[in-house]
């Protein structure tokens, strides 16, 4: 029997230690570009975890879906557009 490792947000299923899940996670990033290397280096100075689903939950989003949903949580920095 697995051990539980948290549950899903959305629908309270257990997510077990092996099962993959899907995360939502706000970074506080600052990039870099290395000469030397000639890579960009990205640091993570703070990282949050916002929401985790379960597989089959976290896969009926996809990434221009959150993103869309994000972009419309007013921040007062937004720039209205009427359609
Ligand atoms: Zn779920």
């Amino acid at each position: 029997m697995s051990r539980q490792f948290t549950e899903c947000s959305c629908c309270g299923k257990a997510i077990n230690y092996g099962n993959a899940y899907v995360t939502i996670v706000r970074n506080v990033e600052q990039a870099d570009f290395d000469l030397t290397t000639n890579q960009e280096e990205i640091t993570i100075i703070d990282s949050n975890e916002v929401i985790t689903f379960c597989g089959s939950c976290g896969n009926s989003f996809d990434a221009d879906t959150i993103a869309n949903i994000v972009n419309a949580i007013p921040t007062g920095q937004n720039r209205i557009t009427d359609n």
